[in-house]
């Protein structure tokens, strides 16, 4: 949920940041390296990236490999051929996460003190991508383990770490992020639900949208005005609110992909303890800049692309569609762009191992990967032909339709997260230093 008011990175002024885009420093890392197993193409941009893995990184991706081969039961995997809904299969996410958790990998990247592994951003994204390319499911409280667990860590009570961490992780408690509001969104400080103190407690009144997950969730991380006087971004405050009291009431929405990933929230008369806000009444826009510092995608979304487009190339193949020059070109052109994508992760990875925090530059991340997702998804039902046209349940639907959801699904890739006209803008003004449309 990254939008425009994504916080630069204060160390940073526009020319730098435009200084960032003829490509990270040369790596003083690591000295000599052996060559990588993996898929990288390591000799095209060893000028520029850091791409050589130490023996204990190699080592590590192979722990990885074996834990998932001896834990992940083959039909939990993601096949490639359709069948698999992430939104229908809560038990599956809930069943993994468990899973994972009880590995130790979902605190991975977190500081020993706080009981992780201290894993550094390299380790962190082998990880991520031999899970993708296992072809893991996603995890149900993806939400809270990614984004809010680290946010109490950094702004949480002893309380609120010791009652709820553990059991975000463990899969014990879901919680989903009431962020969205009907006219707040990409302007997120026009939100309008109010939280009032009265007889010791928050009394929480509004409404809130697009909430993925809502549905199941125990719950949620959401932001209220708590002084409706002050100016929009600040007077906010960050409440844990229990989703299952009778001031909630949520309403699916249903997706043109036929799903209902995600609801409405109406909140009347909602009851939060003071004990479940998170930091002071009025630092809930700070807190929710900490949580968009969490929101990152990686090298697991290039082993997602590369295995997308490699399947697209079979269909093409199945189809007899190989011999049109124009399919051709656009399955040459997707290749492409999955591997510009890698390199890209690769950049954004060598500059998060010498310790720089993401600035405006992952805007071009999102706007790239999103918009390359909806061109490969379109692609692909073009080569299915008149059979592109058919719902994904249909019985004639190739692959179970498996490219007709994802095609659907891409059209909200580049919506949540921080909208492509958003990342534009933020791109035009801090990475390229130009003035301000408005
Ligand atoms: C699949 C999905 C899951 C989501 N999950 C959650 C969730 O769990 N919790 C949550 O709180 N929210 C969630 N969201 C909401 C998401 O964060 C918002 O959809 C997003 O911030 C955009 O806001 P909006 O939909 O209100 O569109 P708007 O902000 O109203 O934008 C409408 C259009 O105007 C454009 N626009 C807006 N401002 C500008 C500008 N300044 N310059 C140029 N163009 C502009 C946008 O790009 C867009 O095309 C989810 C959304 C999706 C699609």
């Amino acid at each position: 949920m990254d939008r425009d008011t994504r916080p630069t990175p204060v160390s940073r002024t526009a020319d730098t940041a435009r200084s960032d885009l003829s490509g990270a420093p040369r790596s003083a890392r690591r000295g000599p390296r052996k060559p990588s197993t993996s898929s990288l193409p390591l000799l095209t941009i060893l000028e520029t990236v850091d791409l050589g893995f130490t023996p204990e990184e190699e080592s590590f991706r192979l722990e990885v490999q074996s834990w998932l081969q001896s834990n992940l039961p083959k039909d939990w995997r993601q096949d490639g051929k359709g069948g698999y809904r992430d939104e229908e299969d809560t038990e599956l996410q809930r069943e993994w996460q468990r899973k994972l958790y009880e590995g130790g990998w979902l605190k991975l990247g977190w500081p020993k003190e706080v009981g992780g592994r201290g894993a550094t951003p390299v380790i962190q994204a082998i990880y991520q991508e031999e899970v993708a390319r296992a072809g893991a499911p996603g995890i149900l409280g993806r939400l809270g383990v990614t984004l809010l667990a680290p946010t109490l860590v950094a702004h949480g009570t002893d309380w609120q770490k010791e009652t709820y961490v553990e059991k975000i992780l463990s899969a014990e408690q879901i919680f989903c992020q009431g962020f969205s509001e009907p006219d707040a969104g990409s302007d997120l400080a026009g939100l309008r639900t109010r939280a009032e103190r009265r007889n010791g407690k928050w009394i929480l009144n509004g409404q809130k949208t697009w909430s993925s997950g809502a549905h199941y969730s125990d719950k949620s991380f959401l932001l209220a005005r708590t002084d409706p006087a002050a100016e929009p971004h600040r007077g906010i405050g960050f409440f844990l609110v229990d989703m299952r009291q009778p001031g909630v009431e949520v309403r699916r929405i249903k997706q043109m992909t036929g799903g209902g990933e995600f609801s409405e929230i109406f909140l009347s008369g909602a009851e939060v303890e003071d004990r479940d806000l998170v930091g002071r009444p009025d630092d809930g826009w700070k807190i929710a800049m900490t949580v968009f510092g969490f929101e990152r995608g990686g090298l697991a979304q290039a082993a997602r692309f590369e295995r997308a487009v490699e399947e697209l190339a079979t269909l093409a193949r199945d189809r007899g569609a190989g011999a049109d020059p124009s399919t051709r070109q656009r399955i040459a052109q997707a290749r492409i762009e999955a591997h510009v994508f890698r390199l890209i992760g690769l950049r954004n990875l060598t500059r998060a191992q010498h310790g720089h925090a993401p600035g405006p530059e992952a805007s071009l991340t999102k706007l790239y990967w999103s918009e390359m997702d909806k061109r490969l998804q379109e692609t692909a039902v073009g080569v299915e032909g008149m059979y592109g046209a058919l719902a994904p349940h249909s019985v004639l639907a190739i692959e179970d339709g498996r490219w007709q959801y994802g095609w659907m699904w891409a059209q909200a890739e580049t919506i949540y997260a921080g909208s492509s006209e958003i990342q534009r803008n933020i791109i035009a003004e801090r990475v390229l230093g130009l003035a301000r449309g408005r």
